[in-house]
């Protein structure tokens, strides 16, 4: 196993990751049939309600329509096999820190880890399996009801239908999904006063963003992580928002992160984004903007990793606007970031 110096856990899956999945997925299970399901390891339904019969026999005969996602969440809408109308269920998937889906040939050996495997059959590919094989036993598959979204916008990527999965109901969209709002973001951050970056992780206020696009953004927006997301401005952080689309994009452009020989997409093959990293795991090489060193801070049981010189922490507090203007250093205006 490998990731970048400094970082203290390995990468887990964040939304380009899922997304290369998601897409990978698509042609494979859009019209399928699903023949059956194999629970190997009970521990990768937790979220599933219900036992492992329970989860085969509400996947056998049913058709699969697209493959969704949400941030990092995927689900799989199933309909009854000779019923054209909009699915009630999905089948979903928590990746969790280490879960993958493998697509396979029908009949391919075990493979390590492997947890779940459903066997499908598809109107022009034929028989073919989805692996669910995940090392540590975080991630989950689980058969879920598609409630209506909020918005009455589709529920996500890949989606037509403005539903989700109940246990994604929660969650925010993404920055790139057509249906976010800059401005219920925005009046979001205006109402936190925690650390912009601990907000940009609460899936709750925006998905799609986990540890290593939070830093990253972060520094391409010059923000410090731990500026208060109620002190930011409405310029810095549309620029914010501005930057996050690019990293994600840029991501998603490569293929994701993943540096982690735990996490491969369906074909495979490892991402390389890590080579494209500006901040994230690069403790103690140059910053790519101004040559100083990227610092490292713990950051919950993570490390953020930042420039000092480029994303200046600024307070809304009299406090660092009094210690600014007795060095003779510009004043930020009302203390907010600019
Ligand atoms: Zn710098």
């Amino acid at each position: 196993m490998r990731w970048p110096s400094g970082a203290s856990s390995p990468p887990v899956p964040e939304l380009p990751e899922v997304e290369v999945v998601r897409a990978g997925l698509l042609p494979a299970v859009t019209g399928a049939t699903v023949l059956g399901a194999e629970v190997l390891d009970e521990r990768a339904l937790t979220r599933h309600n219900g036992d492992a019969a329970s989860f085969e026999r509400a996947l056998s005969g049913r058709r699969m329509s697209t493959a969704a996602r949400r941030g990092k969440f995927l689900w799989l809408p199933l309909s009854p096999e000779d019923d054209a109308s909009a699915a009630a269920e999905a089948l979903i998937a928590h990746l969790g820190m280490s879960g993958q889906l493998l697509l396979r040939a029908s009949g391919a050996p075990r493979e390590r880890h492997e947890r779940i495997r459903l066997h499908l059959d598809h109107p022009s590919h034929g028989e073919l399996a989805i692996v669910f094989a995940d090392q540590r036993t975080f991630g989950s598959l689980a058969i879920d009801r598609l409630v209506p979204t909020a918005d009455d916008a589709p529920g996500g990527w890949g989606s037509s239908a403005a539903s989700t999965p109940s246990q994604v109901a929660h969650i925010a969209r993404d920055p790139l999904d057509p249906a976010f709002s800059d401005a219920a973001f925005r009046q979001r951050l205006a109402l936190h006063r925690a650390a912009v970056k601990r907000v940009l992780l609460d899936q709750t206020v925006v998905s799609g963003v986990g540890n290593i696009y939070a830093d990253e953004s972060l520094w391409a927006a010059r923000i410090h992580p731990e500026t208060p997301a109620a002190a930011l401005s409405t310029r810095a952080v549309n620029r914010l928002l501005q930057e996050i689309r690019v990293v994600l994009e840029r991501a998603l452009a490569e293929g994701g992160t993943s540096f982690d020989a735990q996490y491969v997409n369906v074909n495979g093959q490892a991402g390389y984004f890590a080579h494209s990293l500006n901040a994230y795991g690069r403790t103690g090489q140059p910053c790519p903007r101004c040559g100083r060193p990227i610092m490292r801070v713990a950051f919950t049981n993570r490390s953020s990793h930042y420039c000092a010189h480029c994303q200046r922490r600024r307070e809304r507090s009299g406090a660092h606007r009094a210690t600014a203007a007795r060095d003779g250093a510009a004043m930020p205006a009302a203390g907010a970031v600019r």
